[in-house]
């Protein structure tokens, strides 16, 4: 797991130790293009440097406000907006698009210039929308019950990158407003720190999302925990728990022989008493393996000591795994549980199966050759 947790850049970030990169070249990963949403203003004023000052903020207005692309840019030259396109196309093409059956939940799957794949899925609500957005391609973290953990860490994500599935969800859910961004897709937000926590702050500040709509989802890094209570924005923490003793925790959750309950629980703690934001547990129900009374008993232990609210979800079948969800009856009976035990809990509607929004799940597909014809 060292060795993995190397790999996915996490080694100076816990730590907060500058690493020789400038923070430019840090911000931009290997193997990742340079889109429009990976310049900063800097940048921008250097691209437009023959251009009137007023510029820059014409087009930064344009891609965070508005998440406009160069050609809708109307209120620029259609030199200029050629000149944008050109110089720094878009770090995501698309490879495939899913709507499920209701048209409220859409998942894209898009792959960067060096083909390292990607999802995101917007689930869109009568009078807003949530985009759930990826950080890495692929993940490193190994969890024995998710499709993306079995095919590893391909690479981190661009802050840009990140940024430009916001942008692309918010076109697509035209007149509702994108209020909610849940870093739940590909990848552990927490093992490439700098670069999410960059695209929180842009945002933020640039496209009008309040921090305390934004969720930052971990399974467990316990270091990342402690720096982002150190951090201005006071973002709601997800912990990806799935098992409340170490035992079954070591198996589901690899990280956890790092990073073991006592230490979590107590960065959540910390986490709780500096910023006073939400903290939620989420619990992938695997039919047998998790979803016993003494699960529940465990769970609560730990949810009501930390005024945690737990979001229960069904585990979404999955292409080779012999594992599978708990079926509704026993979710149902799971929930009473907790609830009989003092724990606030939702189940959360799964709004993926049908367009297998499960994570890592439409890029596994996608992956799979086409059946003849
Ligand atoms: S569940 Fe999340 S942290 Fe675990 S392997 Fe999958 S993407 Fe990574």
């Amino acid at each position: 797991m060292a060795d993995d947790l190397e790999a996915a850049g996490t080694a100076t970030s816990y730590s907060g130790a500058t690493s020789a990169a400038s923070p430019r070249e840090r911000s931009r990963p290997r193997g990742a293009g340079r889109g429009l949403y990976d310049l900063d203003r800097t940048d921008l004023s250097h691209l437009l440097a023959d251009q009137p000052p007023y510029r820059v903020n014409q087009v930064w207005e344009a891609l965070y406000a508005k998440a406009a692309l160069p050609e809708e840019m109307t209120n620029l030259p259609l030199s200029l907006r050629s000149r944008l396109a050109d110089h720094a196309p878009a770090a995501l093409r698309t490879v495939a698009e899913s709507v499920s059956s209701d048209g409220q939940t859409v998942k894209w799957l898009w792959e960067g210039s060096d083909r390292a794949r990607v999802e995101t899925v917007l689930m869109c609500y009568p009078d807003r929308a949530t985009v759930c957005v990826s950080s890495q391609a692929g993940c490193a973290m190994g969890c024995t019950f998710c499709a993306t953990g079995q095919g590893g860490l391909a690479r981190q994500l661009s802050s840009g990158e990140i940024l430009e599935q916001v942008a692309h969800a918010r076109r697509r859910a035209r007149t509702r407003r994108v209020t909610n961004i849940v870093f739940m897709g590909m990848g552990e937000p927490l093992a490439n720190y700098e670069r999410v926590w960059a695209s929180i702050e842009r945002m933020n500040a640039d496209m009008g999302i309040s921090a305390r709509h934004i969720t930052v989802s971990t399974v467990g890094i316990v270091p990342g925990i402690r720096r982002l209570s150190h951090e201005s924005l006071p973002v709601n923490l997800a912990v990806s728990l799935h098992a409340a003793n170490d035992a079954l925790r070591d198996r589901l959750v690899p990280i956890n022989r790092r990073y073991g309950l006592d230490a979590l629980v107590e960065a959540c703690r910390q986490y709780r008493s500096v910023k006073n934001r939400r903290l939620s547990f989420e619990w992938a129900l695997i039919d047998g393996v998790n979803d016993r009374r003494s699960d529940a008993a465990e769970l609560a232990r730990i949810a009501t000591g930390l005024a945690a609210h737990v979001n229960v979800i069904p585990l979404n079948p999955t292409d080779g795994f012999a594992t599978r969800g708990t079926p509704p009856d026993g979710v149902r009976r799971f929930r009473d549980l907790l609830s009989s035990m003092g724990v606030a809990v939702t189940v959360r509607r799964n709004r993926g199966t049908d367009i297998e929004a499960a994570c890592g799940q439409l890029a596994a597909r996608a992956a799979q050759p086409s059946p003849p014809a």
